[in-house]
């Protein structure tokens, strides 16, 4: 009997996953039997933007934490695919900070060339995992959640791609169960307007707390204040963003800080980060992590060490993104095909152990950047994905970096140049500032914005 290989989650990584066999496939060798299971109605994880929050409609958990005007907070060039370039989507140059359709219509674009979906079954849910000694095999609980039916499968190997950026890390503060405002998770953010004339306090100090912030300036929020438990964002903040030590408590409307800063505010959003979660997998093979460029118990961060059959995708935090989880879907594609072995118990462990000492000496970002960029190359050059100018993307990202730290405000009107095929990204035609239309339509638009948008805005 051949090989099952069951993919939960179509997400990018998911769809990385189906794009390798595919790969695979079209240079005429056998694939085995490939099955995809998505809890929502489509594909594209978290670009695949749902204007829901808490639970989907068939009561599910909720998975995408995007939001509305979410705009690329990475140069695109950054996470172009190798095998199909944004050229190649797009038939005119576009800027290097696309919005989030504009992405997904190139996610889209390159998996519609295949067949893929007809690997997938949507509306259905992973529930439970275990592993049956005596067939050497996973058999996987699922529900489908239109029919609303239970049924189960067995696979030889089973791939995990089902994202870590979906269940809340929700602190809790002394007095906040009596504070008189909105409270909410970053997951739950849906865009700026609620907030538009309000005084809000973001808690967290990461991505989601500089891009929420940014975006509620933008779009008309009295102001907004940032508290940070480590380190501050750092950043030269406009007048109205203003960042504070940690929260001590709150009492009635009022948010009291370590420095004794006392304020009051109209929401609080939490951007505090993410679980990574596994309700569907039994306690011995479920990843134990927090967000980290390396996390413990996967050989190349991507095969289970506890259980070789079973493999994770898209598990560490991201400066990377959609070329690495390619990266790690041709190599678990050949690992499964049997074109690469797996070492000894001990060499499997020294491997892990010698990324994750590297992880620990990075103390800056550059440092991260190029902790992620050693660990695609060491991938890709295991496998036939097409190998990439990785040195100049770690360049980008530390222009990047920078960027941000100088304009907070303006990084978004950068542009770069392609390493995949050397193309020039142009000059979006307004300001990131000044665009409030982020359609699909509008980006691809010529026209320059007119005056009448300009001074709906309060930039600068
Ligand atoms: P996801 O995209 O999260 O997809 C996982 C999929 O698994 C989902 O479709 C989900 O429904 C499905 N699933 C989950 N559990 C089950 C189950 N039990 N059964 C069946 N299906 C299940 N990256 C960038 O490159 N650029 C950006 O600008 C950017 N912005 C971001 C903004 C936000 C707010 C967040 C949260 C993330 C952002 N990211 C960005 C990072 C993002 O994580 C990746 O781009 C990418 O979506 C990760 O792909 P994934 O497939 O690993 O996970
Ligand atoms: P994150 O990077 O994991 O950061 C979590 C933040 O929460 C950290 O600042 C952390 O502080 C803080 N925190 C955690 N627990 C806390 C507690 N108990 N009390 C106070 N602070 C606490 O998560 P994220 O910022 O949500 O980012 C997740 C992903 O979303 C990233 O990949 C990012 O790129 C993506 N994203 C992208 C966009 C965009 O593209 N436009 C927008 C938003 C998010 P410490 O430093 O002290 O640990
Ligand atoms: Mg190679």
């Amino acid at each position: 009997m051949g090989l099952k290989v069951g993919i939960i989650g179509a997400g990018p990584s998911g769809l990385a996953m189906l794009r390798a066999f595919e790969s695979k496939e079209k240079k005429g060798n056998k694939i085995p039997e490939i099955k995809c299971f998505e809890k929502q109605d489509n594909w594209g994880g978290m670009w695949n933007y749902t204007w829901r929050t808490g639970v989907g409609k068939y009561g599910e958990p909720l998975h995408g934490s995007m939001y509305k005007y979410l705009w690329s907070n990475g140069p695109k060039e950054c996470l172009e695919f190798a095998d199909y370039t944004f050229s190649e989507h797009f038939d005119q140059t576009i800027s290097s900070y696309p919005p989030r359709e504009v992405l997904f219509d190139y996610i889209q674009g390159r998996i519609k060339q295949s067949n893929a979906r007809k690997y997938i079954q949507f509306n259905t849910v992973a529930r439970w995992v275990d592993y049956v000694e005596e067939k050497k095999q996973f058999r996987v609980v699922f529900d489908d959640l239109k029919k609303n039916e239970t049924f189960e499968e067995f696979f030889d190997y089973l791939v995990v791609g089902t994202g870590h950026f979906s269940t809340p890390n929700m602190p809790y503060f002394k007095g906040i169960e009596n504070y008189t405002g909105n409270v909410m998770h970053a997951h739950d953010f849906r865009g700026a307007d609620p907030f538009i004339d309000q005084d809000i306090l973001l808690i967290g100090s990461s991505y989601s707390a500089e891009d929420i912030a940014v975006q509620c300036y933008k779009h008309g929020t009295k102001s907004v204040t940032i508290s940070y438990r480590t380190n501050p964002i750092d950043c030269k903040w406009p007048q109205g963003i203003e960042e504070l030590p940690m929260v001590t408590h709150f009492e009635d409307k009022k948010a009291f800080f370590k420095d004794g800063t006392v304020k009051e505010f109209d929401s609080v959003i939490m951007c505090t980060g993410y679980q990574h979660k596994f309700p569907f997998l039994p306690d011995n093979l479920r990843l134990k992590t927090k967000n980290c460029l390396y996390p413990e118990g996967m050989y190349k961060g991507v095969i289970s060490d506890v259980n070789a059959q079973l493999l994770f995708l898209g598990m560490q935090d991201q400066y990377y993104t959609f070329n690495m989880f390619d990266a790690q879907a041709w190599f678990a594609r050949d690992y499964i095909l049997g074109r690469i072995n797996l070492p000894s118990k001990e060499a499997i462990q020294t491997d892990i152990q010698k990324w994750m000492e590297d992880e620990s000496k990075c103390i800056s970002a550059d440092d991260h950047v190029d902790f992620q960029t050693n660990y695609i190359k060491d991938l890709i050059e295991l496998t036939d994905y097409p190998m990439f100018d990785l040195d100049k993307v770690a360049e980008m990202f530390k222009v990047w970096l920078k960027d941000k730290e100088q304009n907070i405000l303006t990084y978004r009107d950068k542009t770069f140049t392609s390493v995949m095929d050397q193309t020039k990204a142009e000059k979006h035609h307004t300001p990131w500032m000044k665009e409030l239309d982020d359609s699909l339509e509008r980006y691809l638009d010529e026209d320059p914005i007119d005056e009448k948008e300009l001074e709906k805005t309060n930039y600068y």
